[in-house]
C-alpha cells in the first residue's frame, strides 16, 4: 500500500460489501450513480441530528467537546461526550459520530470511551456492528487499549443497543489487514456483481465492464437484483428507473426491519 492510502470508514464499509468498491474508493474513483448514496446519506443525516440531541441532553455543556481534545484531557475523564471526533492513526482514519465516557474497572475510577453510531434502520446487521468496531479499532490504536463495548442508536424509537467489542474488533482488525494486503497486491480484486450493486455509485461502470466482457451471467445478476428480467443490451433502463428501483428496495428493507 502506498504511504498515502488511508483506510477510512467509507472504504472499510465498502469493503464489507464489495472488494472492488473499496479498491475504487482507494483509487480515488468517482462514481456517477450518486442518487441512491446521496439519498441514503440524507436519511442518515436526518436521523443523526435528533439522536445527537438526545445524547447532548444527558451531559452538561462543560462536559461536551466538539472534535477530539488533546490526549491528556481525553484520558483525564474531563469530558463526558465527544461529538464527531476524527481519529487519525497510521493507515486509518475514523470519523466517529460520538464517543461517550464510561467508567470501567473497580476501585479508583478509570475511564474508557465508548464509540457510538447512529443507524436509521430498526434492525441492525452485522455490518452495522463491524462499522462501529472499526471506530473502536482506530481508538484502540490511538490510546493503546480497546473499549469493552460500543453503542448503536437505531430505529424510530432511538433504541440503544450495546455491542460487545473484543471479537468484533479482532474481526475488524483482520479485515483491515486483508484490505491492506489487497491494496499492496498488483492485481485489482475481481469484479463480482452483488446485492449492493443497485445502490452503488459505480453501478454504471461495473455494468459497462460486464457488458464489454460479454459476461451474461454478470449482467443477469445485476438486472435480477433490480427486479427485472435480463434486458436486451440495447435497452438498458435509465438511471432514474434504476434509482427508483434501488430506493424501493431500501424502503422495503426499512419497513421489514421495523
Ligand atoms: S457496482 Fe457492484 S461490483 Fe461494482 S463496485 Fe459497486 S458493488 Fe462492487
Amino acid at each position: 500500500m502506498g504511504p498515502q492510502a488511508i483506510i477510512t470508514n467509507a472504504v472499510f464499509n465498502a469493503f464489507l460489501k464489495c472488494k472492488m468498491k473499496a479498491h475504487l474508493l482507494l483509487d480515488g474513483a468517482e462514481g456517477v450513480d450518486a442518487d441512491v448514496p446521496r439519498w441514503q446519506q440524507g436519511l442518515t443525516s436526518a436521523f443523526e441530528q435528533p439522536a445527537l440531541q438526545r445524547l447532548r441532553s444527558r451531559a452538561s455543556s462543560g462536559q461536551i467537546f466538539e472534535g477530539l481534545p488533546p490526549l491528556r484531557a481525553l484520558e483525564s475523564g474531563r469530558y463526558h461526550l465527544l461529538i464527531n471526533p476524527v481519529i487519525s492513526v497510521p493507515g486509518l482514519r475514523a470519523d466517529v459520530q460520538a464517543l461517550e465516557r464510561m467508567t470501567v474497572g473497580r476501585g479508583a475510577p478509570q475511564y474508557a470511551f465508548c464509540p457510538i453510531r447512529f443507524v436509521p434502520n430498526a434492525k441492525l446487521t452485522r455490518l452495522d456492528k463491524l462499522a462501529v468496531a472499526f471506530d473502536a479499532l482506530a481508538l484502540s490504536r490511538l490510546l493503546g487499549w480497546s473499549p469493552p463495548v460500543a453503542k448503536i442508536i437505531h430505529g424510530p424509537e432511538y433504541t440503544t443497543t450495546t455491542v460487545h467489542l473484543p471479537k468484533l474488533v479482532e474481526e475488524a482488525r483482520s479485515l483491515v489487514a486483508e484490505l491492506t494486503a489487497q491494496r499492496a497486491s498488483a492485481a485489482p480484486p475481481p469484479l463480482i456483481l452483488n446485492k449492493h450493486c443497485p445502490a452503488c455509485e459505480f453501478q454504471t461502470r461495473c455494468r459497462q465492464i460486464a457488458t464489454e466482457k460479454d459476461d451474461l451471467s454478470l449482467i443477469t445478476t445485476i438486472n435480477e437484483r433490480n427486479g427485472q428480467n435480463r434486458m436486451p443490451r440495447a435497452s438498458s433502463p435509465s438511471r432514474n428507473s434504476r434509482t427508483r428501483t434501488a430506493r424501493a428496495g431500501v424502503r422495503r428493507t426499512l419497513r421489514h426491519s421495523g
